[in-house]
């Protein structure tokens, strides 16, 4: 075993350091779809399709359908066969240029790809990993997590955490041959950013910029939807405490889409499940009260008195309650529990920072979520870190 996690550790190395190289990230679309059968078409300029005994040229109008069969893909063009492969990479000869991507066996939905394209035989299915500079990379994932309509403040705060997440995950896939997937397990990415909006613009102004901790380590720039009015510690959701994730008060979420939510039981039903659950002592009246009647100041790790040992993320998770953030209160035999805020709590409130764009500059949004960090280019992390 000491000798796999060796050559691991060697590809891995390998690997980074030829990704970084040139800024070009190895990300796996449609990540385990199980894909058996995609449709692919040059947009806009000729592309190069490499394979074993194979160098051809595919024009716009053109098109390849990739089938998998046993042990290899069979390729077809819109004029010729191209025989069984089990590597294929498609290249583009115009930086600007896209492939548009058809899954139709499961089918998905088309998607436009900049780069270049690799397909791999799998035993499950077609792996289709997208070749892709960083900034386009980057801009994909913010038009996929925050939608066309923001302003270009925003985007740029939402551009560096995606950066920064990116290159502090680089080797999340190493071991299966690319560095992120384009699920939500890494970030979700839907392939070229494309809409009008401020996106290009706003990345433009920011390129390459990203948060590193006071160590000059990329910072886990985690985020959620909305705060609730208050963001929480590290250590109030999760195990460990991390110096730049503080809870901080937060008023500009307020009255944002998903700032409120009720969640009714019956008192029985809550009850039992705090008896059940937690132990907790609901034959005491006054304690039962409590439970059912509860209307903490701040937020924070636990519900009613810590030594009951109650934490609100799992009453969170085994409700699917909205947020951590909430209240109690009973009427008539009906428990409501009130809530405000969507998402962990932890780190960048994103409805709080769109509220916040109108008025602020990316670098206060960013330095008020996350304390005692910096923005820095990320080609200067290593030289700052030599001259530490
Ligand atoms: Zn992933
Ligand atoms: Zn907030």
């Amino acid at each position: 075993m000491p000798r796999m996690k060796f050559y691991i550790c060697l590809i891995s190395v390998f690997l980074t350091h030829l990704l970084w190289a040139d800024d070009t990230l190895l990300i796996s679309i449609y990540n385990r779809s199980s894909l058996q059968q995609v449709l692919i078409n040059p947009d806009g300029a000729v592309y190069t399709v490499e394979g074993k005994d194979l160098n051809v040229s595919i024009a716009p109008g053109d098109w390849l359908r990739i089938t998998k069969k046993e042990g290899a893909f069979h390729v077809q063009g819109a004029k010729q066969d191209f025989g069984l492969h089990r590597t294929l990479r498609i290249r583009a000869s115009v930086s600007s240029s896209l492939l548009k991507v058809l899954p139709e066996n499961p089918k998905k939905l088309e998607q436009w790809y900049g780069g270049n394209i690799r397909v791999e035989y799998t035993l499950k299915g077609l792996k289709l990993l997208n070749e892709v500079a960083l900034e386009e990379y980057v801009a994909g994932v913010v038009q996929a997590e925050s939608g066309v309509d923001q302003n270009k403040e925003y985007y740029k705060v939402q551009g560096i955490i995606c950066r920064t997440f990116a290159l502090s995950n680089i080797n999340k896939h190493i071991t299966e041959g690319f560095n992120l997937c384009d699920q939500t397990h890494c970030q979700v990415y839907h392939g070229k950013a494309r809409a009008k909006s401020y996106i290009h613009e706003a990345l433009g102004e920011t390129q390459g910029k990203v948060l590193v901790d006071s160590n000059l380590r990329f910072i886990e720039a985690v985020f959620h939807s909305n705060c609730g009015g208050q963001t929480l510690n590290s250590e109030d959701y999760w195990r460990g405490s991390i110096n730049y994730l503080r809870s901080k008060l937060d008023s500009l979420c307020e009255n944002m889409p998903h700032w409120s939510w009720t969640f009714a039981l019956e008192s029985d039903q809550w009850l039992g499940y705090l008896k059940q659950k937690f132990n907790f002592p609901i034959h005491d009246t006054i304690h039962a009260y409590n439970a059912k009647n509860w209307h903490p100041q701040y937020r924070g790790k636990w519900f009613l008195n810590p030594g009951f040992r109650i934490p609100v993320r799992t009453i969170r998770e085994d409700w699917r309650l909205r947020s951590t953030n909430f209240s109690v209160v009973e009427k008539d035999g009906i428990v409501t529990i009130i809530g405000t805020g969507f998402g962990h709590g932890v780190g960048l409130c994103q409805e709080g920072a769109m509220a916040r764009s109108d008025k602020e500059s990316f670098s206060d949004i960013l330095h008020f979520y996350y304390e005692n960090v910096y923005i820095v280019d990320k080609n200067r992390v290593a030289f700052y870190k030599k001259y530490k």
